[in-house]
Formats: structure tokens, sequence, C-alpha cells
């Protein structure tokens, strides 16, 4: 067995291959005149013709049959930019960035010419750019600063069903304000046409007819109900040994055909891929493999934060007598379509951002799918043929454990962001808001009572002048807080670096062996110590500036066991931070004096923003936090404060990561003193003040109800004093 690495960058996952065939492969493009078999393709002119004719239109179709790649080219061909520019969003940034590229390619024009996109801190377009696809964030943020989007003739909001906060009567208005009013397509996957079409006032739906081939779908024992029990069983650890497993047996005993694998995330399919790679190279292909046609494994990773380049490579069809293997992250779900799958290996769970109410914060958790969810997922085998689902869970976990339905992301993660948006489009009764999928009551409640801990409305829920600063960033509220007090103080240069780290995927290399792994620890520690006082946002900061002073920034990522790549990201998102802040510094900003100790500068600046992210030790290395959910909590491991809990009393951190205990992650100590004056506002707010101005219709026995509720909660919770 000859085993080579074909276009190979150096990147550990880049590409493997294991062959009987000797010379280096071919690469190939997809093939660009596909496009004409794509089931939509029959319905062009009538698509054409339904955009022309109504302000609103639903578009429904399976996953893949063209809907993202294909209409707004079609849009394009009808003349509609001759208005101004069409516009598609999309949940995921990624799928934003690779559907842009292909279209570009159809398109036969270079991406951000004509056809370009726009994500969180990459903007892709050009003053040419008239087909734009762009993040939900994004066009959001384009009509806080331009509410009838003049610029655009069409608006296509894709995979509605994902998460959608727009409003039909806005629509309305925003049509009025122009002089061709704006066309809204509503793209969907799903069944929930109907509730879309009401939604938006009953507009005609549009159904492509898909074709669609039977999908086996078999069991396994592996995992069952028992193994959700504690928490520590989800064990990520598990879970992809298990799918290895599974997808080494399709590779050796079925027919020719794609594998795509489904797990959680980029760690877990990392080290998917590595032992894949490891258990494949011992096949012999003369006897172990039941199909004679198939000669080789390609195995090819696919999550959010990979390089683009990478990402191209999972859509190339594999060579001759080669089976691709994709392990991915839910993307290929839904937002990416990739041609050849035959064989689905559905591990049976997702990592999805959750609020978890144990803790009071959104976090990143290892969940059970949803039953619609896993039948996505097994659909995708079945597009150009029949196909097969191996799943690696048992049907009393399919039972037990999995909901029937996944529940909108809009009603599970923190609403800061989205409530903050609605405020500032001058929405105010944000509870009675037309939601599509309606959040619960509290979780906007709790929305509400952390914009106005951070200053961004007031008592009376009105956006203040703060608030209207804050929209304008693309962080987390407490952050964006921080840095705009330190903007305030004149010390930006402190906060914007760290913001820019804290919004980049992790930077810190945790290698897997052990001696390397000691190596790592002591390099970070050093890094650590000089970064003179030390915590964990200090330390940010100083990796942060080292690197950029120095001559040879890979290498000295490469000897400190830093990610280059995700360095190079956070000097660009701070950048660009910094724009938006010397934007708002031209508006009228506020400034303030600081008088108090200038080495205490930073950390009292990260103060104004994470008060509510606060804990004091209370025995031995535990800490307990103070925003009234009382959480006992660990320093991670990661941390340069972890084994010196015993010198700390007050610290802040910035996030949470639960699995059978809970554990701070960049954390700072602080002084009592400079918390003492914010910490009540953590619980004297009175939210129904706060949602007042939604509420003024309200009857006295729901406000009763409401009030007995607040003061059970209260006498639970103690008062600030008592801690
Ligand atoms: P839908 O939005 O209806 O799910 P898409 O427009 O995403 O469908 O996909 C249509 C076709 O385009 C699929 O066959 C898919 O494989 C192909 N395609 C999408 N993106 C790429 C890409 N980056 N490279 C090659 N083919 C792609
Ligand atoms: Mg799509």
């Amino acid at each position: 067995i000859i085993l080579f690495q074909i276009w190979g960058s150096g990147l550990k996952y880049n590409v493997r291959v294991i062959c009987q065939r000797q010379g280096p492969m071919k690469t190939q493009n997809g093939d660009l005149d596909e496009s004409k078999n794509l089931p939509i393709y029959q319905h062009k002119a009538t698509l054409q013709q339904a955009v022309k004719d109504n302000s609103f239109l639903v578009v429904t179709g399976e996953t893949g049959s063209g809907k993202t790649t294909q209409l707004p080219q079609y849009l394009h061909q009808a003349g509609f930019w001759s208005n101004g520019k069409i516009g598609i969003t999309q949940p995921r940034r990624v799928a934003a960035i690779t559907v842009a590229q292909r279209v570009s390619q159809e398109m036969h024009c270079s991406l951000g010419r004509e056809v370009g996109y726009q994500v969180r801190f990459d903007d892709c377009t050009t003053q040419d750019t008239v087909v734009k696809y762009m993040t939900d964030g994004c066009l959001l943020r384009e009509i806080l600063a331009d509410p009838v989007l003049s610029q655009y003739s069409v608006v296509i909001l894709d995979e509605a069903h994902e998460r959608i906060v727009y409003q039909n009567k806005w629509w309305d208005k925003a049509s009025k304000g122009r002089c061709v009013p704006l066309k809204v397509v509503v793209m969907s996957a799903t069944l929930e046409t109907d509730k879309l079409s009401v939604f938006l006032g009953g507009c005609p739906v549009f159904t492509i007819p898909g074709r669609t081939f039977p999908v086996t779908s078999k069991f396994s024992c592996a995992i069952g109900p028992k193994d959700t029990e504690s928490s520590t069983a989800y064990s990520l650890l598990y879970i992809y040994i298990l799918v290895v497993k599974v997808a080494l047996d399709v590779h050796t005993s079925e027919m020719a055909g794609d594998i795509l694998v489904f797990l959680t995330g980029q760690s877990e399919i990392e080290k998917a891929c590595d032992m894949l790679y490891e258990k494949a190279e011992s096949i012999d292909y003369r006897y172990d493999v039941q199909d004679h046609k198939v000669e080789g494994l390609l195995i090819l990773p696919l999550y959010g934060s990979m390089p683009t380049d990478q990402q191209k490579q999972i859509f190339q069809p594999p060579p001759p007598g080669i089976r691709k293997c994709v392990v991915a992250t839910n993307i290929a779900a839904t937002s990416l379509t990739i041609n050849g799958i035959k064989y689905i290996v559905d591990s049976g769970f997702v990592k999805q951002l959750n609020h978890n109410s144990r803790v009071g914060m959104d976090i990143l958790e290892v969940v059970p799918i949803s039953k619609s969810e896993a039948l996505q997922r097994a659909g995708r085998a079945g597009r150009t043929s029949a196909g097969k689902c191996f799943r690696i869970y048992s049907p009393a976990f399919w039972e037990k454990c999995m909901p029937e339905y996944t529940v909108p992301e809009i009603q599970r993660t923190s609403l800061t962001a989205v409530i903050l948006t609605l405020k500032c489009l001058g929405v105010h009764d944000v509870i009675r808001f037309p939601y599509l999928d309606r959040p619960e009551e509290r979780f906007i409640l709790e929305a509400l009572k952390q914009l106005y801990q951070c200053d961004a409305i007031d008592r009376r829920g009105k956006v203040t002048r703060l608030g209207e600063l804050m929209v304008e960033f693309p962080l987390p509220p407490g952050l964006t807080r921080a840095l705009l007090q330190a903007a305030s103080l004149g010390c930006e240069d402190l906060l914007l670096p760290v913001a820019a780290m804290l919004s980049v995927e992790n930077i810190f290399i945790r290698p897997g062996h052990p001696e390397k792994q000691k190596e790592a620890d002591k390099k970070h520690r050093q890094l650590g110590v000089q970064a003179g006082s030390c915590n964990d946002f200090t330390m940010l900061l100083s990796v942060f500036e080292k690197c950029k002073a120095s001559d040879a920034p890979s290498a000295w990522c490469k000897d400190n066991y830093i990610h280059w790549r995700a360095l190079k990201s956070a000097f660009s998102v701070e950048t660009q931070l910094r724009e938006i802040l010397l934007r708002l510094q031209k508006r009228d900003f506020p400034m303030e004096k600081f008088d108090g100790n200038k080495s205490e500068l930073f950390r009292r600046c990260l103060c104004t923003g994470y008060f509510t992210n606060v804990a004091r030790r209370s025995v031995g290395k535990v800490f307990c936090t103070m925003d009234g959910h009382g959480s006992m909590v660990h320093i991670h491991p990661s941390s340069t404060l972890f084994d010196q809990e015993a010198q700390l009393d007050w610290v802040i951190f910035h996030d949470l990561l639960v699995t059978s205990r809970i554990y701070i992650r960049t954390v700072c100590p602080i002084r009592y003193d400079w918390v003492k004056d914010l910490l009540p506002k953590l619980h004297e707010v009175d939210v129904y003040e706060l949602s007042s101005v939604a509420r003024e219709e309200v009857t006295d026995e729901e406000v009763a109800k409401w009030v007995t509720k607040e003061a059970a909660k209260r006498q639970t919770e103690g008062s600030a004093e008592d801690v």
C-alpha cells in the first residue's frame, strides 16, 4: 500500500488518501454544468415571474434542490440587479462563504466582484457586487443603518426555519420609503411553509418538487438511554471512537459510494479523522474490502472554522476508485450539500448553544439531536440513488432521549443582541413582538435585565445613548460594555486586542501527546509570567502584542504553541473593531476621567462589563458566583490562575464550561471595592419596570401573579448583602 498526501499544504488533516495506485492525483473541479440537472432548473421561468409578481414569496424544496445557489442567479439573469443588490442571508457564516464561492464560479467571476459575501469580521464585497451572501446578523446591521434597505432590490431569507426575527409589518414599512418596492423571498427546506406564509400575510408558496430515493436506517446498540444519564457520559471521546468504527465497517463492507459522518465539533472531528486515517492504513484492499472497485479512502474534515480553501475540497468528486469520507458538523445537514453521498453515519449528537438555566448563561453543549434532525441527516444519503444510514444509537435512545423537533435557536439562547437590535429599530414592545417562533418570556426578561445591567437600556426599557453605541459591535454585551468604558477613558488599546482574542477560536494549542503537552503548558506559563501582573486577560493582551511585534510571527507562534491562524484572525478582528470604534468616536462619544491607580485601569474597565460574572472564593478551590444563581465553580486548568486559588478572593470571568463540574474560563482577580457599587444592580433591577413599555395592557391578575413569583424567587436567592 502506497500512501501519499496530495494537495499537501502542510496541514495535518488536509487530504489523506490511501490507495494502491501510484502517482499524484489530479484535482478535479466540480461540474459546473450540473446546475441544469438540479430540480429547481425546470422552474426557472416560473420563479422569475413569481418574484416579479409578488412582494413576498415563500420557496420550499428538499435540501440540495438548488435554492441557495440557483435562485439568486435566476434573479440576476432576470435583471433584478438593475434596481439594486440581490441579498441572501444564511444562518451560518461558513455557508455564506462557501456558497458565494460556488456561485462566483458558476457565474464566471472572481469572488468579491459581482458575487460576494459579508460575514462578521469578513467583508468580501466591492462596488460591483450585486449578488451578496451574508449572515442574518449582517443584514440586521444594514437595516439599522438603512431601514428601507435602499441598496437592495431583493432580499432572500434563506433557511428561514433556523431563526427569524423579522416582522412582516416592518417589511411593509420598509417598502413604503422606496421608489421600487422591496421583494422578499423566504426559503426553507422544512415543511413549515404554511406558518411562514401566514407570518408573511398569506403570501404565495412555491414548492420545488423533489426527487428523493429511499434511505434505509439501521440502529445499533452502542449508545442507549443510560449513556445520557450522567453528564460526563456524553464523553465525546467515546462517541468519536464509535463513529470511526462504524465508518470503517461501511468502507469495508458496503459497495462504492461516499460516506458522510455527522459528529459534534472541531476537536472530535479532527480526532476521528486521525483515527480513521490510522486504522485505514492497515486495510488490505485485496482481502478486506467487499467491493473490489473500492481502492482507497479519502478522509476530509468539515467544520465551521476551517479555512475555506480546504472546505472547497469537500465538494470535489474523489479520484476514481477512491471512496470519499467527509466527517462533518451539523453544517452538512441543511446548509451545505455534498454530491455523491450514499452512506450516512449518524452520531446522534450535536453541539449546540443553549441557555443553561443552572448557571444562567449561554453555553455550548453536546446534546442528542431531535428525531426530525435525524431524518434530515439520513435524507442526505438519498439524493441521487437509494442510500443507507447507520446510527450509532439504539431504538430505545431514539424513543427516550431524542425530542421530536429541534427547538429554534431564538428559543434557546440569550436574546440580548436581538432585543437590543429590535429596540434600536424602534420596536419597544419586545414582548408582544410577532416573532415567528416566540421565545419564552423569561428569556426576553432575562435579556432586558442584562441590557439594563450593561447600561444599554434605562429603567423604563428605553435604549440609552450607550446602547445605541453598543448595538454597533458584534460582541457579547458585557465585553462591549468594557470596551466602551475603556474607550471613554482613552485606553481602548488595552481592550481592543482582548475583545478580538475572545472573538476567535481558542489560540492556545494543547497537544495530545503528554510530553508535548507538558512543554506547551510550560511555554504558556512562561508567556504568563512575562505578561507581568498575571491574569488571563492580560495574558491574551500580551500574546497579541508579542506576536504582532515579532519579525517572524508564525514561527513565534509555533515555538510558543499558539495557533497562528487564530491569531491572524484576531489581528484582523482587532482592526475591524477599531474601525467601528473610530466611526463611533466621531459621533458625540462619552468621555470620562479616571483618578484611580493606573495599574488598576485595565481591570476596572473589565469590571464595568463583567461584574455580572463575578465569583468569590468560598472554601479551598471552590468559588461561588454572585449573580443570584450561586453556582459553585472551579477555575479551569487552562487558566494562568489555576493552582493559585488560595491567593484569590474575588474574581471575574469571561465564560463557563459545564462538564461534571462547572469551570470558569479566562479569569481575572479583582477587588471587591471595584464591583461593590455595581453588584446591587444584579438584584435590584425590577424586570417588571424594564418591560413596562411593553406591558401597558397586561391585566391586574397577571401582574399580581408575576409579583408573587418574583418575590418568591428573591427570597430563595437572598439579597446581595447576604452574600
Ligand atoms: P439547497 O439550497 O436547495 O439546499 P444548494 O443550492 O445549496 O441547494 O445546492 C445545489 C447543488 O449545488 C448541490 O448539488 C450542491 O452539491 C452543489 N453545490 C453547492 N455548493 C457547492 C460548492 N461549493 N461546490 C460544488 N458544488 C456545490
Ligand atoms: Mg440551501
